[in-house]
């Protein structure tokens, strides 16, 4: 009898990592498994010997005991941008500091111009590169960050390339409006001014377009205040946007606390955030995401305090910060094995950054982040058969097959 079996396909003889929290083995393994998918959701999580596996006649699928993970989540990145960065980059070696360069005009602000200065198809063509790169290594929902416009027109410009990217890719956009990423040179020594136009003007407009599901800050002592932040999150609020903030990366400016205090998404970056700013991030359950991408192009010595965090129980998400200045590189799986060698997470606690903590840091807890029934059918079969794999071995791709919404998009035969 098959007709009761709500599958339209089946993976079996899997090696689940379900990152299910209430699987009680690291990775949530369940192995000897099978998924089910009914359409574009995961309609049943088994044992590869239930009845309704051996009963079904439909299309099926053999893992042969390989590892199968949830879609990769990369939940922060600034993937959409016009030039180069990697002058800086020559000038960071050679001793320069990333505040120097701020200061002398280069940074984010060369970024600005290269950005404004391109068409929205000239952008969107810059960026499909490197979505298609992360998409390669398993990512099926991305985080892409405004904040290279710091205009009206142009920050909209960039969220609406950020929204046609998931019309080129089979791949989730999560799209967060950056626009107090830096002080643009209009409003040089009037940052307040900036401020009021993203409060009364571009938020507003990114809401009302449904072009942004968050608001960002770059709260730090070269660019917003806490109290700058404040406010823009207040707006952001009112418009029932998600809150997130870049905090303590350089500094110790409280953000941490303002993101949670406004109940916010995540608070990204934290190396300098202190007892008070993980404490107040544990009551309020947002996410921790760290950059170890950041911090290794920067070669910064201040580690995020990943012991307290994780004693705090602050869930922890990896994310690659792909950005022209600070972390130029299209690879999550790069940062997750950054996060282990350079933070010192565990190869369990990396995975779950960019899996089911990454879900959680783009207000997706429900749908996506873990093999689950219910879930949407983002899932990933490696030539792996332990989860470390995928976290050690770099330069070699070991995904197999890429299921987005239900549909194989990437297999290998
Ligand atoms: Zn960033």
């Amino acid at each position: 009898m098959t007709r009761d079996v709500p599958f339209d396909w089946l993976w079996t003889n899997a090696k689940l990592a379900t990152f299910d929290s209430r699987v009680e083995a690291p990775f949530g393994l369940r192995d000897g498994w099978a998924l089910a998918v009914c359409g574009d959701t995961i309609s049943a999580v088994l044992p590869s010997d239930a009845r309704e596996v051996l009963e079904f006649h439909g299309e099926v699928i053999d893992c042969q005991g390989r590892l199968v993970t949830p879609g990769l989540i990369d939940c922060h990145t600034h993937l959409v941008f016009g030039g180069s960065r990697a002058i800086d980059w020559e000038m960071r070696l050679s001793g320069v500091p990333y505040t120097e360069i701020a200061k002398r005009g280069g940074g984010i602000l060369s970024t600005v111009r290269a950005t404004r200065a391109l068409s929205e198809e000239e952008l969107l063509a810059s960026a499909l590169p490197r979505l298609h790169a992360l998409a390669a290594e398993g990512v099926t929902c991305v985080e892409v960050k405004s904040g290279y416009g710091l205009t009206l027109a142009d920050e909209l410009k960039m969220l609406r390339v950020a929204q046609r990217l998931s019309e080129q890719v089979p791949i989730e956009i999560s799209p967060t409006l950056l626009a107090a990423h830096a002080v643009p040179p209009e409003f040089a020594g009037r940052t307040d001014d900036y401020v009021s136009l993203i409060a009364n003007e571009i938020i507003p407009a990114a809401a009302s377009a449904n072009l942004a599901e968050a608001v960002d800050v770059f709260c730090e002592s070269i660019a917003f205040s806490v109290e700058q932040c404040d406010r823009i999150f207040a707006a952001a609020r009112k418009h029932h946007l998600g809150i997130k903030g870049h905090v303590e990366q350089l500094s110790n400016s409280h953000g941490a606390e303002l993101v949670a205090r406004h109940c916010g998404w995540s608070a990204d970056h934290l190396e300098y955030i202190d007892d008070a700013g993980v404490n107040a991030m544990a009551r309020s359950d947002s996410v921790a995401v760290l950059l170890p991408g950041a911090f290794y192009f920067l070669r910064e010595k201040q580690k995020p305090p990943v012991e307290k965090l994780r004693a705090a129980g602050v869930p922890m998400a990896v994310a690659s910060d792909l950005n022209p200045g600070t972390s130029p590189f299209a690879s999550i799986r790069l940062a997750v094995n950054m996060a282990c060698v350079l933070f010192g997470l565990t190869p369990e606690e990396a995975l779950t950054g960019t899996t089911r903590a990454a879900a959680k840091a783009l207000g997706r807890a429900s749908r996506l982040g873990t093999i689950e029934t219910g879930k949407q059918a983002d899932f990933l079969v490696w030539d792996a058969t332990h989860p470390a794999e995928i976290v050690c071995q770099l330069g070699v791709n070991p995904l197999r097959e890429r299921v987005f919404r239900g549909k194989s998009t990437h297999a290998r035969t």
